[in-house]
């Protein structure tokens, strides 16, 4: 558990931006998570997780942790349901294809999402119709001022779209140690209704999926539709889902009457940022090594050595047409620092 300075962070981070960090140490304990956050009490600090939701414009000029807790345990079960908890530093997709081979239901649709597991509650990750708010019963986190441990249950974590208490009021307080997810045993809820999911299963000729099936489709999507990190430096989605209300979208939609849409309830419209950045010209556009994905507007990416700066210069430019095009803020979802 040694402490290093300088520290190359471009395999650490899924954009590859070739930046450093000021101090850098990795834990695989809570013991030693403990220990460093004592020691360096008062010192700036980073947390780090898997690095796919992040892009860095500078050097980190603090001590960046790397959380690289393993371990995965049934905690909890009956005849209907598990309780499994898998410690923070646990690659999230790994977790996923456990469960899915223990036949544990209820997180196949959140397959191949980057990452770790002590960041999923953080945005509250989802996709294909699920969030991690569906299926997590608590997490623990290690204040960092007191290394004392706090269990956090779902209602505290104040979920919503993208986000939760560790990106609001607590932001920077705590260090995610370990989750908890209540999943299924039996009679699993397999959700195929979100996106090509119907379409993929019908494709492979299934009639009936599996929570196994369900896992496969969303990958095999994902695999079409995403550019791999390895292969091209992206975060995800860059921009949120716009949520406008209702009297606005009605006026879009006169002028723009192809806009997809979702009604969440009577007041509110989300609109899919990637049609309105792709209305704008910008997909598949590109300057320098930065760029905007030829098959999802959502996706930023670096072609190689794109900077930072450039790829938030890139960010601020699609914000401003958006805005000037469509009068809607579209918000970033990864956290830029
Ligand atoms: C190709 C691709 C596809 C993606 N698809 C999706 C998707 O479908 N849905 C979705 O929701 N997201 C998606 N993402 C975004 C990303 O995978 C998730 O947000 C993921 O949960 C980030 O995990 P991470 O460990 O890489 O976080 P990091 O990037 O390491 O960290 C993100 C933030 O959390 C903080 N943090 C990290 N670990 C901890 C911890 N243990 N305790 C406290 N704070 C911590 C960091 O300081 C940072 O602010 C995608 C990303 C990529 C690259």
């Amino acid at each position: 558990m040694e402490i290093q300075t300088n520290y190359p962070l471009k395999n650490l981070n899924t954009f590859g931006i070739a930046a450093a960090a000021k101090e850098f140490v990795s834990v695989t304990s809570v013991e030693e998570l403990a220990a460093v956050l004592k020691k360096n009490a008062g010192k700036k600090l980073f947390i780090l997780g898997g690095g796919s939701n992040m892009l860095l414009t500078q050097d980190i000029d603090a001590l960046v942790i790397h959380v690289n807790l393993k371990g995965i345990e049934v905690v909890r079960q009956d005849g209907h349901t598990a309780h499994i908890r898998a410690m923070a530093g646990e690659n999230w997709h790994e977790f996923v294809q456990h469960c899915i081979t223990k036949n544990l239901g209820g997180i196949e649709n959140l397959s191949l999402i980057p990452g770790n597991v002590g960041t999923t509650p953080i945005q509250n990750i989802g996709a294909y119709g699920t969030e991690i708010k569906d299926t997590m019963v608590s997490c623990e986190a290690m204040e960092i001022a007191t290394q004392q441990i706090k269990t956090f249950t779902n209602s505290e974590c104040e979920f919503a779209y993208r986000e939760s208490i560790f990106k609001g009021a607590l932001k920077g307080l705590y260090v995610i140690t370990s989750v908890t997810f209540g999943l299924t045993k039996v009679n699993h809820k397999i959700n195929t209704s979100y996106g090509d999911i119907a379409a993929e299963l019908t494709k492979n000729g299934i009639v009936i999926p599996t929570i196994k099936d369900a896992g496969e489709a969303v990958t095999a999507i994902r695999r079409s539709k995403l550019p791999d990190p390895k292969e091209l430096g992206n975060s995800g989605s860059f921009f949120k889902n716009p949520i406008i209300n209702i009297e606005q979208f009605e006026k879009l939609y006169v002028q723009h009457p192809t806009m997809p849409h979702y009604k969440l309830d009577d007041t509110y419209v989300k609109v899919p940022a990637g049609w309105l950045i792709e209305q704008c010209g910008f997909k598949g556009s590109r300057y320098g090594d930065a760029g905007v994905h030829a098959r999802q507007a959502l996706v930023l990416v670096n072609y190689g050595n794109a900077t930072g700066q450039e790829l938030l210069d890139l960010s601020k430019k699609i914000q401003y047409t958006v805005s000037e095009k469509f009068g809607i803020h579209i918000e970033a979802e990864v956290n830029v620092i």
